[in-house]
């Protein structure tokens, strides 16, 4: 009995000066140690908001990416270093290795796969909260479908260029992402970090506020809770909180009318593996048009030296891959027959 007691003591005090701060207390961090935590992505924003957590002692940690570390990862992506890079690891198993050398009191598991509308069920099973680190509108909604559905919390996040944006959705109490963001913007009017750029301190402070109100949530204190819409600008010195209370009406599909359709797979892009083509075709969600002369200019401001288009299809090479482009969105990526990596580059280079 007393060597538990003592274990405990010196589980804890790891965590003494976040204890100190009265709202957190021992009851707070009792409440973290207990908590699971499904973060998707692990990028920018994924890698700041798992180190922040991990120390913070969250109990349990699931982190769902597809992707693998590049050189230009790691200006940002603060878990990953060279070595990771020289041993060709994915960016789910190098952050797991990582984090568990910080904090080896904390359960951490790293999952190499793609989020999608068939595994988002079973990948979220017994999350007490949903983390967004991703970097496309089809995974955000198919986690606000899943969040609102199952009732549960989600922090959106997101960030590009110098702006970023974090908006806390508590779906019995707060506006859901489709409340504020109906549908995804088209392709063109939406830069990502490949076409845009991103400066690291941006990528901080959306995380900041990404894990701080997760801490908030998860030691019960909905009340501290901000419920408003961080949009900032920090190259241009401008930073709002939005009020977005009144932008949850019982017309929303998703929170309003409860029809999951992100969840129900109707709005999900599709691929398909082009046998004997090495080739991997992409189609999004019905009803997307895309803009070529704007999707040609975004793309060489990016560097794109061989972008050429016609009224009929958009040709590129991206990271390697010959992409063809189409007026409504469908994308074929020549040069393999990896779906993952085909939505990556598609992601990356025309959005979502
Ligand atoms: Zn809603």
């Amino acid at each position: 009995m007393i060597r538990q007691t003592s274990d405990l003591n010196s589980s804890l005090s790891r965590y003494s000066r976040q204890i100190l701060f009265t709202p957190i207390g021992e009851e707070g961090q009792r409440r973290l140690s207990a908590s699971r935590v499904l973060l998707v992505g692990c990028g920018a924003l994924g890698t700041h908001l798992a180190d922040t957590l991990v120390r913070a002692g969250v109990g349990f940690l699931r982190i769902v990416d597809r992707d693998y570390i590049e050189p230009n990862n790691l200006q940002r992506q603060i878990l990953f270093d060279e070595d990771d890079i020289a041993a060709g690891l994915p960016k789910a198993e190098a952050a797991r290795r990582k984090l568990q050398r910080i904090n080896s009191q904390v359960t951490v598991e790293g999952l190499v796969a793609d989020a999608n509308y068939r595994n988002i069920e079973q990948l979220a099973e017994g999350a007490d909260l949903l983390l967004d680190g991703t970097d496309n509108f089809e995974t955000r909604y198919l986690m606000n479908d899943l969040a609102v559905k199952t009732h549960r919390p989600w922090i959106y996040g997101a960030c590009v260029g110098a702006t970023g944006l974090c908006l806390p959705i508590l779906p019995d109490d707060s506006p859901c992402l489709r409340c504020v963001f109906e549908q995804a913007p088209p392709p063109e009017m939406n830069p990502t970090c490949d076409t845009a750029g991103i400066l690291s301190p941006v990528v901080s402070i959306v995380a900041a506020h990404q894990a701080l109100e997760a801490i908030k949530i998860l030691t019960g204190h909905l009340e501290a809770v901000d419920r408003r819409l961080l949009h900032f600008d920090a190259w241009q010195n401008r930073c709002v909180h939005l009020s977005v209370a009144a932008a949850k009406t019982a017309d929303c599909p998703c929170c309003g009318q409860r029809q999951f359709d992100h969840l129900a797979g109707k709005l999900a892009a599709g691929t398909t593996t082009l046998c004997g083509r090495n080739a991997v075709q992409l189609t999004p969600a019905e009803g997307t048009r895309v803009d070529f002369t704007a999707i040609a200019a975004k793309l060489r401001a990016a560097g794109i030296a061989d972008v050429r288009h016609n009224a009929f299809m958009l040709k590129a090479t991206l990271d390697g891959l010959d992409a063809t482009l189409f007026p409504d969105g469908r994308a074929i990526l020549a040069g393999t027959q990896q779906p993952d990596q085909a939505r990556t580059v598609y992601a990356r280079y025309i959005g979502s």
